[in-house]
């Protein structure tokens, strides 16, 4: 009765539940008959490229996820993230975990992400994005990792904010909390895949607003972004926190498109 208590908590958190269960060494074994079955029962394929995912793996396969264009901007501070955003607001540091060229399986990842349901994506490149943070040693300074917010009629068709499960990802890793509710979008704007620059700066810019001052007051803010196209969506985040007494801004996305 107990095991199915647990087996049944664990279906409801974890893509393979068998994993997250510690028993005596005499029923590892049968454990990891089990969980070989539940892979049998349940297979899951890799995100970017398709191939049937193996004990072990989680969203992406190994290789992919070796295989990804990595830009360790965090280590390299003086970076195009970082350079977009010269002259037109203050930031800190800024960082991208990998670039993509149209047409590359990365690229339908970050589609899955926003556009599939698979909000898993964006907590395992969170993860993958935090890891080099820390390994930087140059974001340890950071008090709140704040998401891009949607509109709430925008989060509820979708079902979450990928920009959220991105933070989600990297504060596992780095420990720092997840601030939301503070940045809020008082707009529901329109969809910017068709718009150019000047487009795009119109549809957003003044849609942000802070709930809650007070909280941000000589704050580092690390503001999270999925992809990172002309800097619009940012730079109308990153003017809303920077009205904050002493605050100070640092960028973190998946991607510069
Ligand atoms: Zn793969």
């Amino acid at each position: 009765m107990k095991f199915c208590h647990v087996f049944f908590i664990h279906v409801s958190l974890c893509d393979n539940p068998l994993k997250m269960i510690t028993f005596a060494p005499c029923m590892n074994k049968f454990l990891e008959y089990l969980s070989d079955f539940w892979f049998l029962l349940f297979p899951k394929n890799c995100e970017a490229c398709g191939r049937a995912l193996s004990r072990g793996e989680e969203v992406l396969c190994f290789d992919c996820l070796y295989e990804l264009p990595r830009t360790h901007y965090c280590k390299e501070l003086d970076n195009p993230i970082l350079q977009l955003f010269d002259g037109r607001i203050r930031v800190e540091k800024a960082t991208a975990l990998f670039s993509f060229q149209k047409g590359s399986k990365f690229r339908k990842l970050l589609h899955s992400l926003k556009y599939r349901h698979k909000p898993e994506i964006g907590v395992l490149l969170g993860k993958e994005l935090g890891a080099e943070m820390l390994a930087s040693g140059n974001f340890s300074d950071i008090d709140y990792i704040i998401p891009v917010p949607l509109h709430p009629n925008r989060e509820k068709k979708r079902g979450y904010n990928q920009s959220e499960r991105i933070a989600s990802g990297i504060s596992a890793v780095t420990k720092i909390p997840v601030l939301t509710g503070v940045l809020v979008r008082n707009t529901d704007t329109k969809t910017q895949t068709k718009m150019n620059k000047d487009e795009r700066w119109q549809n957003v810019s003044g849609k942000f607003v802070l709930t809650d001052s007070e909280v941000l007051k000589d704050k580092h803010v690390l503001l999270v972004d999925d992809v990172l196209t002309t800097g619009a969506t940012t730079e109308s985040c990153g003017t809303a926190l920077l009205s904050v007494d002493g605050l100070r801004l640092s960028i973190a996305v998946l991607a510069r498109a």
